[in-house]
């Protein structure tokens, strides 16, 4: 404050100090909007620190989502705050930036060269696994009809796949054929398949990097078993494949495995653009094959915002920013930025397995090499170990660490699990923090054991 500063003017700073304002001074209004205004700054400030009681996602390690962005990606969201992806002819800029990141995608996932890429963005990958599930079921309907053959029992085969499948199969009627994780199993295997495929299956859904485990299902294996049980049996089962984080590791970390459109099997792909995209929450990705496997009867023209645009979303607004972060980070990355973020990613989480498998207690599930940078790991002895996973996980969010438990499905098992995502941001330092913090709990569980719980799962499940 200025010396010649009257004390008529102290007192006005002080009432506008915004904790010293009256809107401060009181519990926020919960259920109803107030009768009248308040300052900006004030509620602004309010608001945010309400927030800080969040966790804090910097250290939230049970997201696959972006918790950190750039400078560029901040500018850049806040210019597209008013983009509505829907209005193609009022941003017509933004239309083709969305047009473009589909063929990037295409080509990143290596759809047949010449093809048109046919694709759109979404929310997320659930908006994206619905639209493909849709495509699947209408695919296999007209074929159905043509042949005159039933059609109203149509069922969807897949691994443990994470819970927008389990949405989509009851929101669109669809029976899901959930095939139990083997004992030792990180996925769906090939040799389980055949049991439940049959003439009313849409689809196999193979994952690139499952929810639980981190690992990638095996789709090239997947496609094999299924050429051979076209072979066998006369069906012709096509895969979608739910690359939510692989389909943005894989083409980067792991070239050589086939999984993507060099399968003529593999029909369509889905990924988070928000996950290892590294693009800000809010945006998914799915492209197909080739043009005909999308049914033109799940494609709506919207003519009254001018212009004749066609659309297969579920929504109908939705934020334009997402999609213009995503093309910024293709550009402002490239291939080698992208490989080398996941690739710091992936000898990241190899630095905590090693840390965890010296703990003791631990057996790894997935080590970080080979899929997702990630580590999942369960107690060796979960009866004599003195201590649960879930006891851990609460231990661990003492020092604001979210590392989730959870039950292995299918979950009757009782296999429980914990598991660690790295991904932008997360830095070896702060890993390297966090195996002290796990080394200190376990040894604080050996002096103080907890009391002894009810085997049922707690700590909720991220995704
Ligand atoms: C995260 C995830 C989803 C859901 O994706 P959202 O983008 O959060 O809607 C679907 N499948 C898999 C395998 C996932 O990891």
């Amino acid at each position: 404050m200025a010396l010649h500063e009257t004390k008529d003017n102290r007192a006005d700073d002080a009432d506008t100090d915004v904790f010293a304002s009256p809107l401060s001074g009181h519990i926020l209004p919960k259920d109803r909007i107030p009768e009248e205004h308040s300052p900006s700054d004030v509620v602004y400030e309010l608001i945010r620190n309400e927030l800080l009681l969040d966790g804090n996602a910097a250290q939230n390690l049970a997201t696959f989502c972006t918790t950190w962005s750039d400078d560029g990606v901040h500018r850049l969201m806040n210019v597209c705050l008013d983009k509505n992806m829907i209005d193609k002819d009022e941003y017509p800029q933004t239309a083709e930036i969305e047009s473009r990141c589909v063929n990037i995608l295409a080509d990143l996932w290596n759809a047949p060269p010449g093809a048109a890429a046919t694709g759109c963005s979404t929310t997320g990958s659930s908006e994206a696994a619905m639209l493909g599930g849709l495509a699947l079921k209408w695919r296999w309907r007209t074929r159905r009809q043509a042949q005159g053959l039933p059609v109203d029992r149509p069922n969807l085969v897949c691994g443990p796949v994470q819970v927008c499948w389990e949405k989509f199969a009851r929101y669109f009627d669809v029976e899901l054929r959930q095939v139990p994780l083997e004992e030792g199993a990180t996925g769906l295997l090939p040799h389980q398949i055949d049991a439940y495929v049959d003439e009313n299956t849409i689809g196999v859904v193979a994952i690139l990097g499952v929810t639980y485990t981190c690992d990638y299902e095996p789709v090239a294996d997947i496609a094999a078993e299924l050429d051979r049980i076209q072979t066998a049996r006369g069906l012709d089962i096509p895969i979608h494949v739910d690359a939510a984080s692989g389909g943005f590791v894989a083409p980067f970390l792991h070239p050589d495995v086939v999984w993507d459109f060099r399968l003529p099997r593999v029909a369509s792909v889905n990924t988070s653009g928000h996950k290892y995209g590294l693009a800000p929450l809010g945006v998914g990705w799915i492209v197909w094959r080739t043009a005909e496997l999308l049914p033109a009867e799940l494609v709506f023209d919207v003519d009254y915002l001018g212009g004749d645009m066609p659309t297969f979303a579920l929504n109908f607004s939705r934020p334009g920013g997402e999609v213009i972060a995503q093309y910024y980070l293709f550009l402002r990355l490239g291939r080698g930025g992208y490989r080398r973020v996941q690739q710091a990613c992936a000898d990241t989480a190899r630095f905590l397995a090693e840390e965890i498998a010296a703990m003791g207690p631990f057996t790894l599930l997935y080590d970080g090499q080979g899929a997702l940078p990630a580590v999942s790991y369960r107690l060796t002895d979960p009866q004599g170990a003195g201590f649960t996973l879930y006891d851990l996980s609460d231990r661990l969010r003492m020092r604001g660490w979210q590392v989730p438990s959870y039950p292995l499905p299918p979950a009757q098992d009782g296999t429980v699990i914990q598991r660690v995502l790295i991904r932008h941001g997360v830095t070896r330092d702060q890993i390297a923090l966090l195996a002290e913090d796990l080394r200190r709990s376990v040894d604080h569980f050996k002096t103080a054991p907890p009391p002894p719980l009810a085997e049922t799962p707690r700590s909720s499940f991220h995704h």
